[in-house]
């Protein structure tokens, strides 16, 4: 084939990969998730009243590949493997001899990558006997994908939606209803701690910390009911190998490997994703590849936080991390990229990047949204807010390759489509979108955990 014709790099079904990638088997010295009480690494016991068991074993798994059961493969068939597409449109508006790719998650119902990780979720969740899931959602995206995979596999589904989301996106919540989940705006009177936050703020917009404490209380007070997370987690960013896996056999059938490995980074799960098949491959000497996680100004983890352990939720309910943080107090300005938001990292991409396997950059929502539409018009698909972050980067690249002349071929992971978020875009063509960077960051005044002897 002629490479000027290569559009999109396809994969049969038979093509897909059958098991994930878990780079945890090729990691040593990697931090143990503490105890918030004790100190002591948290053991799978303690984490047994809101996971299933094969879900515990894949967090704390070495065993290096691990086999997608044939029910999540066959769900994986309706919508993977997913295309790899050349921007050959945004390759000629910007005048590069950059290769630019783009992996493209967003060709599913719920319009990103998630689905990858809700799809065995709930699958293992109603292996294990459970009935009915919990979780918090901000934007909506993983609220949309556990509903859909809950609705797959029979399971009730309870939705605790940020407020402020709840009443801004009323599609995100019919969406979730159309699929038989509830949809809860927290705080809410469901639960404890959403009955009393709202006697002290009856007035609350509600925050992702608010709605995990919420859905944590629900989970663990109910023994039909479990708790599933939609990002951070390493056996989430582990489901999320997929993308990349696939990745790496469409640049073999086009006999090419990328020197640039691009993905957008909130709590980290496409960025893993995309990332760790790469990541695998560098540390094996195999190749040189600048792998790049692209934040948000708003809420800069990687690029202004500290190394260190915190608590990974508000209500420190949840087990101490170590990962690169703001503080779990740390309040990011509204942007739209509400799934890039997240005080923390993934631990392991924390580790990572304090060990300069890859690198991080962070961009500002005016900078991102503008690159976001000028992707929607060179390639036909709009993008979501955060997947503009890692367009953004890849644009940066492309024309840095043009200052020097030189041809590099850059993959990014188009993690989701903006069809939901168009009112983003509506404010960038309004004029009225500005830009909310995180201020002035001290790193010394980050604050963590308040524990004796924790930071040794
Ligand atoms: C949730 C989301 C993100 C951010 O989450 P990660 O876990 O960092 O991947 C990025 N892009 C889209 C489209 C999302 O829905």
């Amino acid at each position: 084939m002629k490479e000027e014709l290569i559009r999109k790099v396809q994969l049969t079904d038979k093509e897909m990969p059958t098991a994930w990638y878990n780079i945890q088997a090729d990691l040593k010295d990697l931090p143990p998730y503490l105890n918030p009480q004790t100190l002591k690494p948290v053991t799978a016991e303690e984490l047994a009243p809101i996971f299933p068991p094969e879900i515990i074993k894949q967090e704390m798994s070495k065993e290096r590949y691990i086999d997608i059961p044939d029910e999540v493969q066959d769900i994986y068939h309706t919508y993977r493997p997913s295309n790899l597409h050349r921007a050959y449109g945004l390759e000629r508006m910007l005048g590069t001899p950059a290769k630019i790719f783009y992996k493209y998650e967003g060709n599913n119902a719920t319009g990103s990558h998630k689905l990858n990780s809700a799809v065995p979720q709930a699958y293992y969740n109603k292996a294990a006997g459970i009935k009915r899931l919990t979780t918090e959602t901000g934007a909506g995206q993983w609220g949309s994908a556990l509903s859909m995979a809950c609705c797959h596999f029979g399971l009730e589904c309870q939705v605790y939606m940020v407020k402020v989301s709840y009443n801004q996106k009323p599609m995100r919540r019919t969406f979730m209803q159309t699929f038989g989940a509830g949809v809860a705006a927290s705080p809410s009177n469901l639960t404890r701690f959403g009955r009393d936050y709202l006697a002290k703020n009856p007035d609350s917009n509600g925050n992702l910390g608010i709605a995990i404490s919420e859905a944590v209380e629900d989970a663990v007070s109910r023994s039909d009911t479990n708790y599933a997370l939609g990002s951070v987690l390493n056996h989430v960013a582990m489901h999320q190998t997929i993308i990349g896996l696939e990745t790496q056999k469409q640049f073999e059938k086009i006999d090419m490997y990328p020197d640039i490995v691009i993905a957008c980074a909130g709590g980290g799960s496409n960025f893993s994703g995309m990332a760790f098949p790469f990541v695998r491959d560098k540390l094996q000497g195999k190749a040189d590849t600048r792998i790049i996680a692209a934040e948000s100004a708003a809420c800069p983890s990687l690029t202004k936080g500290v190394y260190a352990y915190d608590y990974s939720d508000v209500g420190h309910m949840c087990p101490i991390t170590k990962m690169y943080t703001l503080g779990a107090n740390f309040m990011p300005s509204g942007v739209h990229a509400g799934g890039l938001r997240y005080h923390g990292m993934n631990p392991i991409v924390s580790k990572l990047y304090h060990d300069g396997v890859i690198e991080a950059a962070a961009y500002s929502q005016l900078d991102t949204l503008k690159a976001g539409m000028a992707f929607a018009q060179a390639e036909g698909i709009i993008p979501a807010p955060e997947s503009t972050h890692a367009i953004k980067c890849a644009m940066d690249e492309a024309l840095k390759a043009k200052e020097e002349g030189v041809s590099k071929t850059i993959v990014f992971c188009l993690s989701g489509n903006g069809y939901f978020d168009m009112y983003a875009y509506e404010a960038l063509l309004a004029g009225s979108l500005k830009d909310s960077n995180a201020p002035e960051i001290d790193k010394n005044k980050i604050s963590l955990p308040k524990i004796a002897g924790l930071q040794e």
